[in-house]
């Protein structure tokens, strides 16, 4: 059975630990690699590593880091149908859906290879007679990333590259589930010229996280993942004196008001409720449908184009299908008891999912589109993420009973509104709890050069991820306030005991 390695100080290193995870094809079944599941002193070794190589790298100028990147972007762009190929084989989604997260990841590059601009910081001459005022806007020192399996390549992509752009060196955990793109993306990173060291990746799970989030030399942790480990996550990292920034879980819904361009809300509905598998914290889960009229005429549209979805595995080569397998088996039992939860707490179960058959495929972890109808907020399939193509329409009487639900919801990531009204869709911008927010966009995800991450429980931390607030998160600002001695006058050769005011 092929062993995924680690990658430290730019060698692949086998673990010396005795625990290992399977890696599963979710299509077949099949179990196709295994990860060793790295010990708390290996763990600290790369860490070590990384520290050593920080005084080197945070020297580097911005510019010589950027090239890099650009770099870096270059071969990416070479490799895309490679790790495409790999990310389907290893999760799941079909193969141009692995095209489009590789796609954004390589956004971040793209915005990391300017960074000579984004981290020069601030000057302003005179701020005082003779005085002047510059920052610097300065490296962290070790990093850690801690990703989750849905999104192998972007995810990692939304924290290293502004982190290496900017001077730090980064140690990445990536998600046991499928960590094979993780080792990929750091060969591809020492190919564009990266210093061995700077990047580092080692697998494992809690046991190998514990020690990021404790270890002194660690300075900033980004987690993305589900709530409550984001919660431990940041209580941790926070406690041990480390920036963090820890991304959770999400409940994503849409309004659709009568007004609407049924047509245009419908295919955006379904696109974004059932593409990989809803397996993306971003998937639309819930529709809040305002009047009655709007519910049915909606779910005559859904069923048709539910109807019309073909599911099977994510690489096939006559046809695509719209949406492949769920991650693993335990992923697809947890969603089948949703499905039942919800039946016996009594929504209308319109179209179910779980009875799908695709021959040829009988082991692997499929379950087809699910529609449910007169979901109520006190039902558990409406409260908690599924994380699975289950869609879930409320009915609701009006425009202010559909954006209190949303508002009240714990979850606050990703929230859109389908309306043609452009008061109505104002009003739902500047009045909605969650952080990303689509007027007739079903997936908001904000751009590279944008900041990404929700509001309430879906994020921990007072910073986003990627775009300005990545630029942040990674530095620290210092501000120098200097005057040179031919303007130093007289009097300020005596000590001044009041507090220093501009003159
Ligand atoms: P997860 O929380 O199970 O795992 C994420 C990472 O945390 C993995 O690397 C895993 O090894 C590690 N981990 C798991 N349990 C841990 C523990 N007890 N202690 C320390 N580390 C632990 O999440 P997942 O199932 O891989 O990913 C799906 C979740 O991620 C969903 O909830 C989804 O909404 C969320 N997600 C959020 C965003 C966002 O931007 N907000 C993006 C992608 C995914």
């Amino acid at each position: 059975m092929e062993q995924i390695k680690n990658y430290v100080n730019g060698q692949l290193i086998p673990s010396h630990s005795s625990r290992f995870s399977p890696v599963f094809n979710p299509a077949t079944g099949e179990q196709i690699r295994q990860v060793t599941l790295s010990t708390a002193s290996e763990v600290e070794q790369a860490i070590e590593i990384a520290h050593q190589t920080y005084s080197e790298w945070s020297k580097v100028s911005p510019l010589k880091r950027a090239r890099v990147m650009f770099q870096f972007k270059t071969l990416l762009e070479a490799n895309m149908d490679k790790f495409a190929r790999l990310i389907t084989e290893e999760h799941g989604k079909i193969y141009s859906d692995a095209i489009g997260e590789l796609t954004r990841g390589l956004e971040v590059v793209e915005f990391a290879c300017g960074i000579p601009h984004l981290q020069k910081g601030e000057h302003s001459a005179n701020t005082g007679t003779g005085v002047d005022s510059h920052s610097l806007m300065q490296p962290l020192g070790v990093c850690a990333g801690i990703t989750p399996f849905n999104f192998p390549a972007m995810v990692p992509m939304w924290m290293f590259p502004i982190a290496l752009a900017t001077g730090n060196t980064f140690v990445l955990k990536p998600s046991e589930k499928n960590p094979s793109l993780a080792v990929e993306l750091a060969l591809l990173l020492q190919q564009a010229g990266l210093p061995n060291g700077v990047f580092n990746v080692v697998n494992g799970d809690k046991e190998a996280v514990d020690v990021l989030l404790t270890d002194p030399r660690v300075q900033a942790v980004s987690f993305v993942g589900s709530t409550p480990v984001a919660e431990y996550i940041y209580t941790t990292a926070s406690a041990h004196g480390k920036r963090c920034q820890a991304l959770g879980g999400a409940k994503n819904h849409c309004i659709l008001m009568p007004d609407a361009d049924l047509d245009m809300a419908s295919n955006a509905i379904t696109g974004a409720a059932f593409g990989a598998a809803g397996e993306r914290c971003m998937a639309l889960s819930v529709v809040l449908a305002v009047g009655d009229e709007t519910a049915d005429a909606l779910i005559e549209k859904l069923r048709q184009q539910i109807n019309k979805m073909s599911v099977g595995p994510g690489i096939v080569e006559d046809k695509e299908h719209d949406m492949g397998p769920v991650i693993s088996a335990q992923h697809r039992a947890k969603i089948c008891d949703y499905i039942a939860n919800g039946e016996q707490q009594g929504a209308s179960l319109l179209i179910d999912g779980r009875q799908l058959n695709i021959p040829g495929y009988e082991n692997g972890y499929f379950i087809g589109p699910t529609l449910f109808d007169n979901v109520t907020p006190d039902m558990k399939i409406y409260q908690e993420e599924i994380f699975g193509p289950v869609l879930a329409i409320v009915r609701v009487p009006d425009y202010a009973t559909a954006l209190t639900l949303i508002n009240e919801h714990q979850y606050g990531n990703g929230t859109a509104i389908f309306t043609r009204d452009g008061e109505t869709a104002r009003q739902f911008s500047e009045d909605v709890q969650a952080g990303m927010v689509g007027i007739n966009i079903p997936i908001p995800v904000p751009m590279a050069f944008h900041s990404f991450g929700g509001w309430k429980r879906s994020i921990f931390g007072p910073l986003n991820i990627h775009g300005n607030d990545g630029v942040r998160f990674y530095t620290r600002m210092k501000t120098v306030t200097s005057r040179w001695p031919a303007s130093i006058r007289l009097e300020h050769h005596s000590s001044s005991f009041v507090m220093p005011t501009m003159e």
